[in-house]
């Protein structure tokens, strides 16, 4: 059998067509127009007006959140179990991310521990779609409402999911993607920041571009912003995977599905939901075992890692993480259901390259060592 891999990308012939295209293209009229054709169709697709492509997922989450003014002394909503792409941006302007607890069922944002968590300070909450599993968002939309702050979703992990029939990456004032290499649609490095509102848009176009203003004077510049700007080559590869998005995330559906099948008959596990009314874009499938099983999720890999399975742990707890100093004790009281789901969560392997020989040989080799946890 091939080398089971953990992410990887289906790239085409569109893609390297398009690449080349681009590349033929470097000056002149079309230098942009992978760029400018992927952001209005990305944004179309999800139902918002506005696209501003990246160069990650990171860049546009700092970008939206020094484009609404945050700043030393704010506070913004975070969930506990997320990459931390979702939380650095609030910390490069000075701002404190609060970590909230997830749900045990969507592993995402649980709005009880949201509404307790909401201050004086609060300025915005950040939701993510983690695994493109997603949170309960009318609840948040809700909190943000009264509260008068902002909702943004991280869509990061949600191409192709659905909420009460509404696509991951439409909810809030601002949604964020990533098209990092291991991501449903890639383009190696890249992001994308999708909104609606003009003024905020326009904000956001002059900070990605060092403060110049479209069609300003040449070299002068409003605001100390960023450069921000993604390239022709880059977007062209994104674009190409964007005409492909329905099978790509049909591929993801799959592979998701057929883990659920070989493990159905297995006692105590838990993985992807659906969203309530929705579906799941599947971009990875985590896997939560019972604390029956004694098992840590340390064990669980390298005994997975004997099978020839690499599987990555699930994502800790942000304030159990060296990067933020924190007392972890009085988190891990604070927000139980993170801290024990993330100690029995793993994530499959879910390369684009996975042949349904591999995933039975997935799903037997967690069968075997579910079986012989506690011997
Ligand atoms: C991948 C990811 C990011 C970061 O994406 P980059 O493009 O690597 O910056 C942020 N948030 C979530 C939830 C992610 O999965």
């Amino acid at each position: 059998m091939d080398p089971i891999y953990t992410a990887g990308p289906w790239i085409t012939e569109r893609e390297k067509e398009a690449v080349q295209d681009a590349m033929d293209n470097w000056y002149g009229e079309d230098k942009y127009y992978y760029c400018e054709t992927f952001e209005s169709e990305f944004a179309e697709w999800h139902n918002r007006t506005y696209g501003l492509m990246t160069p990650n997922c990171t860049s546009a989450i700092h970008l939206l959140l020094r484009a609404i003014g945050i700043e030393p002394g704010d506070e913004v909503i975070v969930p506990e179990c997320t990459w931390i792409g979702s939380t650095a941006g609030i910390s490069y302007l000075g701002g404190t991310p609060v970590f909230c607890d997830v749900d045990s069922e969507t592993w995402c944002l649980d709005p009880g521990s949201v509404e307790g968590a909401v201050s004086e300070d609060t300025r915005a909450i950040i939701a993510v779609d983690l695994h493109g599993n997603m949170p309960e968002m009318t609840a948040l939309q809700e909190i943000a409402d009264t509260r008068d702050i902002y909702l943004l979703e991280d869509s990061a992990q949600a191409l192709g999911s659905e909420y009460e029939g509404q696509k991951a990456g439409s909810f809030g004032t601002a949604s964020f993607f990533s098209f990092h290499r291991t991501k449903t649609l890639t383009t190696g490095e890249g992001g994308m920041l999708l909104l609606d509102d003009d003024e905020l848009f326009e904000r956001c176009k002059t900070l990605r571009n060092h403060g110049r203003r479209e069609g300003g004077e040449m070299y002068v510049n409003y605001d100390i912003g960023y450069k921000y700007l993604p390239f022709n080559v880059q977007a062209a590869i994104g674009y190409a995977q964007f005409q492909r998005v329905d099978e790509l995330i049909e591929k993801k559906r799959e592979i998701l599905q057929g883990y659920r099948e070989g493990l159905e008959d297995v006692w105590g596990i838990q993985l992807n939901t659906e969203p309530p009314g929705g579906r799941n874009g599947a971009w990875i499938t985590g896997l939560v075992f019972d604390q029956g099983y004694g098992l840590t999720k340390a064990e669980a890999i390298d005994r997975l890692a004997d099978h020839g399975v690499p599987v990555r742990p699930f994502f800790y707890p942000l304030s159990s993480l060296p990067a933020y100093p924190t007392d972890v004790e009085e988190f891990e009281q604070q927000n139980p259901v993170a801290y024990d789901i993330s100690g029995r969560g793993i994530d499959l392997p879910g390369a684009f390259t996975l042949t349904d020989d591999q995933i039975n040989h997935v799903c037997e080799s967690v069968r075997n060592v579910l079986r012989n946890a506690n011997s």
